[in-house]
Parts: C-alpha cells; sequence; structure tokens
C-alpha cells in the first residue's frame, strides 16, 4: 500500500538524501516508474545544487577517459545523449562546442594513443586524431604535436539541469524539502526511519525504502546505516582561474592536457563555459574539509577522518611530487598559468582572475588507491552512492536508471 501524502510527511514511500545532481534524477527517475508513490528528498543546504553539482566545469563529457566496461565508460556515453535530448526538450542551452586532448611531448603519445583506444571501445561519437595543422584550425591559438578531437564533448549549466530535475520531481507529487539535514538512520520492522533536523527542529521519517546520494558525506550515511567503512571519502578542493572578458578569445571550446594515467583526475584544463566565460581548472589539492571553499578551512572531524584512514597515507606516499605542483598551483596563480602554457603558449598571469573553486567528493581505498569507478552500496532498505565524482553530473539521468532498477530488485 502506498504511504498517503500530505502532512509533513511521516512516512514515505521514498526517501532520496540529496539535492545535488544524482539524488534529484534519481527522485525523478523513481517517481517515473510508479508514480503512485510517495517520495521525500532531503536536502541540508537551504539550495538545491550547493555543493559539486554547483561547482563543476559544466563539461557534458563525452565518454573517452573511462575503462571500457566501466560503470563510468557505459553511463557517461548514455548519460550524455539522453542530456543533450532532455537539455533540447526542456529549453536548457547545452552546446557540442566540442574539445581537443592535446598532446605536447612525445612522451604524452603513447597516453594519447591508450585515451583513443578507450574512446573507440566505449563508443565515443565522432572522435578523431588530429595533426598540428588541424589543432590550429580548431583552437587558433593552440599548441600540440597531436590532439584527439571529441565533437560530442560540449558544455551546459548543471544548476540548471538540476532545477529542471526539481520541477520533474515536484509535477510528480513529490516533496523536495531543504535546510534539512539527516542526522540518523536505522532500519526497523515498518522501514527506514530517518532523523532529519533544520530550522523546524528535529523530525523523523519512516521510509519504504532510501537512497542517499550525500556527496562528500556519503561515506558517514553509509556507515551510519551500516555499511562498510571502506572506501573514505577525501575531498579535494579544485580551484578556477577566469581568462580576463578581453582574452577570453585565446579558447574557442575545450582544451585539455593528456592526464596522469594514475590519477582519475583530468587534468587542469581550460573550457569556454555555457555563459562564455573561459575557466583554467581545477587544480586537485586534499584539503582539510568537505565544503573548504574558502582555502585553509579546517574542520576537526574532516581532517581527522583524512589523517586516520590508512588510504591517506598511502596515497600521500605514492603522490607527494604530484601533491607538491597542485600546493604549488594553489599557492601561485603563475605556476598554475606556466603549465597551461604548454598548449596555450600566449596566455600570460595577467590575462587571468580568481575564478570559482569546488571540492571533488573522491572516494579512496583503505591501500590507498583512488576509487575509480562509481559505487554503490546496499544496505537493509537503502542504497548509498559512495563514488560519484566526473562524470556523474553527465551521466546523471544513466545513473538514476541504474539506481532505480537496483531499488526496483532490493525492495521486491
Ligand atoms: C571542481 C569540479 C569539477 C567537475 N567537473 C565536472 C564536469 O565538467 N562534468 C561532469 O560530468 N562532472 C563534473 N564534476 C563532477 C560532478 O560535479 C559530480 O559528479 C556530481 O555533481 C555529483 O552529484 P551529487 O548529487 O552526487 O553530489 P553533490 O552535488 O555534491 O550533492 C550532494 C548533496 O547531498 C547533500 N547532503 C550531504 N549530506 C547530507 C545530509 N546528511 N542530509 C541531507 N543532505 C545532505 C549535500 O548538501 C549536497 O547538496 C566536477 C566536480 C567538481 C567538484
Amino acid at each position: 500500500m502506498p504511504s498517503p501524502r500530505g502532512a509533513e510527511q511521516r512516512a514515505a514511500d521514498f526517501v532520496v538524501v540529496g539535492g545535488g545532481i544524482v539524488g534529484l534524477a534519481v527522485a525523478r527517475e523513481l517517481l517515473a516508474r510508479r508514480p503512485e508513490a510517495s517520495l521525500l528528498l532531503l536536502e541540508r543546504e537551504r539550495e538545491l545544487a550547493g555543493h559539486q553539482t554547483g561547482r563543476s566545469s559544466g563539461v557534458i563529457h563525452a565518454g573517452i577517459y573511462y575503462a571500457p566496461g566501466s560503470l563510468k565508460a557505459r553511463l557517461c556515453v548514455e548519460g550524455a545523449r539522453e542530456l543533450y535530448a532532455f537539455c533540447e526538450r526542456r529549453g536548457i542551452e547545452a552546446r557540442r562546442d566540442g574539445k581537443l586532448i592535446v598532446a605536447t611531448d612525445e612522451g604524452e603519445l603513447g597516453a594519447l594513443d591508450e585515451l583513443e583506444a578507450r574512446g573507440r571501445a566505449n563508443g565515443v561519437p565522432g572522435l578523431r586524431r588530429v595533426g598540428p595543422d588541424e589543432v590550429g584550425e580548431i583552437e587558433p591559438h593552440a599548441t600540440a604535436i597531436a590532439a584527439l578531437h571529441s565533437p560530442n564533448t560540449g558544455v551546459v549549466d548543471f544548476r540548471r539541469v538540476a532545477a529542471a530535475f526539481a520541477e520533474d520531481v515536484r509535477a510528480g507529487g513529490g516533496r523536495v524539502s531543504t535546510g534539512r539535514e539527516v542526522t540518523g538512520l536505522r532500519a526497523g520492522p515498518g522501514g527506514l526511519e530517518i532523523e532529519h533536523r533544520g530550522a523546524g527542529g528535529a523530525d523523523s521519517v519512516s521510509a519504504g525504502f532510501a537512497v542517499l546520494c550525500a556527496g562528500a558525506w556519503s561515506d558517514r550515511l553509509a556507515v551510519m546505516a551500516g555499511a562498510p567503512a571502506e572506501p573514505r571519502v577525501v575531498p579535494f578542493r579544485g580551484d578556477y582561474l577566469m581568462l580576463r572578458p578581453e582574452r577570453a578569445e585565446l579558447v574557442r571550446a575545450s582544451i585539455y592536457p593528456v592526464p596522469d594515467p594514475e590519477l582519475p583526475f583530468l587534468g587542469a584544463h581550460l573550457t569556454r563555459t555555457v555563459d562564455d566565460e573561459v575557466l583554467l581548472g581545477p587544480s586537485a589539492l586534499m584539503v582539510g574539509a568537505r565544503d573548504a571553499y574558502r582555502l585553509g578551512k579546517i574542520r576537526p572531524r574532516d581532517l581527522a577522518s583524512n589523517l586516520a584512514w590508512p588510504g591517506t597515507w598511502r596515497l600521500v606516499g605514492r603522490f607527494w611530487r604530484t601533491g607538491a605542483t597542485e600546493i604549488s598551483h594553489a599557492a601561485s596563480r603563475r605556476a598554475f598559468v606556466r603549465q597551461a602554457r604548454r598548449f596555450l603558449p600566449e596566455l600570460r598571469a595577467a590575462d587571468v582572475a580568481a575564478g570559482p573553486s569546488g571540492i571533488r567528493a573522491q572516494a579512496l581505498n583503505r591501500d590507498g588507491s583512488l576509487v575509480d569507478d562509481f559505487v554503490v552500496h546496499r544496505t537493509e532498505r537503502a542504497l548509498h552512492v559512495r563514488n560519484a565524482p566526473s562524470p556523474a553530473a553527465t551521466s546523471s539521468l544513466a545513473l538514476a536508471r541504474l539506481i532505480a532498477d537496483e531499488a526496483e530488485r532490493a525492495s521486491a
């Protein structure tokens, strides 16, 4: 029997925690499949999409980087296709501007070959190897010895997409409750008891089934519900610089370096956003707060969580050199710009100003390996999205389908 709708909900067939793009996409998908069900979405902040979703590069990835057969590979290619179609239906601007991944020295050609092979195996539409002359035609100010061109990569404002998902949830009879932080989870005979608090005080709701999409805080909620402690979320701050408007003509679309194959980050890139600002970034610096939007902000609980996790020390041991470079980027605009000048030689430190910043919720295993693929764990009456870094925004519609399939199986 579906639970009754209305009043301050004390029971709901579905509760979704987290009002980022993943939680909203999941809520929308659950209601599309079960229109008679009652659904409550709880978001801690007063605004939706205020964390990763609202602070990304806004790139609709085409699916090049990801290991063939992985969830990222499949869901990114499917998700991008669905996202373009969704944006077109809803009148949200999404531009297929394309992107170049540029190799600037011989040592990067092997990694470029590997990316090309992955892109082809993943079914990325239109992917092509181009030489230096064609690089100049696509991006007149860029230099490279070889590059991959992906015409299906695009840009969008994921906040607008998330807002449209929220509209669908409300139109489908779901309730979106912001300013409500989930503080407790306990499986009982009648459902999963979810405690939450906010300006109106503490409250609770009994969920027939819950999906937790809490981004940087996902491990804490999962552990509260009885899931294993591994993987731990480690926050990586990404800072952007912004090209001054009079120099924005240096970049037509997106230019990415060949990434370090050991790391799940794509390297600091240049992207012309859907609002025609050109961003350079993001950096990748491990920080001491899961909301360290001010550099140097530390939350003792978050810092202790980083330091007490054996994986952190193993990661630092392996990547201390990369870490030192990232610290220099965080401290010096010049160092950051110098890196980008390898493929955009005309760029000068005076051409950029400080830009936005975001925090990646990156899951880290006990052995120090960064979790590459999307990860979803199951506990009694709940699913927990434990690793949904880039390209989860691009993949959100396809990821939501996978999660709804799993929720149907788990609650059958
Ligand atoms: C710098 C940066 C650049 C990126 N660039 C791209 C890109 O170009 N393309 C791309 O596809 N992806 C990109 N990503 C990744 C993408 O932004 C994320 O994969 C995606 O937004 C994840 O969505 P989410 O809903 O899981 O997380 P979030 O957007 O972080 O949402 C999680 C939500 O859960 C809420 N929450 C947490 N705890 C609780 C609680 N206890 N109770 C209630 N609510 C809670 C939070 O307040 C938050 O709103 C980027 C990410 C970053 C940080």
